[in-house]
């Protein structure tokens, strides 16, 4: 089922997702909702703050993209990136490193606004998977930056917390007027 993902302004964006201690029913249908939603949105990935879920859960999947490169390691040796995918990460523990590399990003729930966003370059990942599985991966590239994001969402850090100040203060006129949009839909009771 495809939900509403909810834009900048609303509330559960800024929201630490608590842990989930058990993978329920309710939490497997909410990951296959959450993929169903970001496939339909074209994204690579998506927190359950996007859907109004204050929760330690993302899904990822970078297969769709060509022209970034990512990279997969487990147990020190690389692993085949498509291989690992679709990727669900609960309570999700990063540990960046490597240098910083800037490169683009864009949100769901920031519609049409894109900007250079520097990261380190690699990350050491522990979660559990959909299964409740413990795993632990280090990824880089397009999949290093994404779960960087999507990691930072979970923990109610939003992508223009990372921007150069001179770029947010470039897009403040069209932030704001996203945030007074969502605002007033959920002042008018749109259920979003
Ligand atoms: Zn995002």
């Amino acid at each position: 089922m495809i939900l509403p993902i909810v834009q900048y302004g609303h509330p559960a964006l800024r929201q630490k997702g608590a842990r989930i201690e058990k993978i329920t029913p309710e939490i497997r249908s909410l990951v296959a909702d959450m993929f169903d939603t970001m496939y339909a949105a074209a994204g690579i990935g998506l927190a359950a703050q996007q859907v109004g879920r204050a929760l330690q859960l993302t899904v990822l999947d970078v297969r769709g993209v060509k022209d970034r490169p990512s990279t997969l390691e487990k147990n020190g040796s690389p692993v085949e990136v498509a291989e690992a995918m679709p990727l669900v990460l609960i309570n999700p523990v990063l540990r960046s490193f490597g240098d910083l590399v800037a490169g683009p990003e864009g949100c769901l729930s920031f519609p049409e606004i894109y900007e250079e966003i520097t990261r380190p370059a690699s990350v050491e990942v522990t979660a559990l998977d959909a299964q409740g599985v413990p795993v632990q991966f280090i990824a880089g590239g397009l999949l290093g930056r994404a779960i960087q994001h999507e990691v930072d969402h979970v923990n109610g850090i939003l992508f223009i917390d990372r921007m150069p100040l001179t770029a947010k203060r470039a897009l403040k006129q069209e932030l704001d007027a996203l945030q007074q949009r969502t605002k007033e839909s959920l002042a008018g009771g749109g259920g979003r």
